[in-house]
């Protein structure tokens, strides 16, 4: 069975893109409208000579707004059940939201090793984003860009202790 490489984070920060990018295929839908993607999609990924299955987690971006972080939670708990490491995807040049913090304390009550990952680094609009998201308490972030595939071989050795 291949490791599970579980991809969360709230709406818009780039789950699918990078899912897109690891799998090599247009398996989850992308759009720049959030509520595109829903559920879990699976896919078998490859990474610099790793190989693992790569979960992209969605699913509740049409939810009200109140009831939003309530239906997260119980998703992304579901979803980490089972998974190897989870790569935690924060929109760099939104910078840290509210949700964003709201996900990481639950993962420091999570036993699966956390991945941080400041996406949409491209050039140096992340770069505060980058430096706010080392609060969340979550270890060195690693930039990357799912879209344009920047810091693919960062994340290539962060990836490599858990899988
Ligand atoms: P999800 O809701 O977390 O799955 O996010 P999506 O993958 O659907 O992406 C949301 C939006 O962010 C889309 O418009 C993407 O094109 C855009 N996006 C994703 N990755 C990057 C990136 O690395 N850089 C930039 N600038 N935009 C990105
Ligand atoms: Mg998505």
């Amino acid at each position: 069975m291949l490791p599970q490489v579980i991809i969360i984070g709230r709406p818009n920060v780039g789950k699918s893109t990078l899912f897109n990018r690891l799998v090599g295929k247009k398996l989850a839908l992308v759009d720049d409208q959030p509520g595109v993607t829903r559920d879990r999609r699976f896919g078998d990924a490859h990474l610099l000579g790793l190989d693992f299955q790569a979960v992209d987690t969605a699913g509740w971006e049409d939810d009200d707004p109140q009831s939003l972080p309530g239906r997260m939670r119980a998703q992304t708990e579901a979803a980490l059940t089972g998974a190897d490491v989870a790569l935690f995807v924060i929109d760099a040049r939104a910078g840290i939201t509210p949700l964003d913090e709201e996900i990481a304390r639950w993962l420091h009550g999570s036993q699966v090793p956390v991945i941080l990952l400041a996406n949409k680094a491209e050039g140096r609009a992340g770069e505060s984003g980058i430096l706010e998201s080392y609060a969340l308490g979550l270890g060195d972030p690693v930039p990357i860009s799912a879209e344009h595939g920047e810091g693919v071989a960062d994340l290539f050795e962060a990836l490599l202790p858990h899988i």
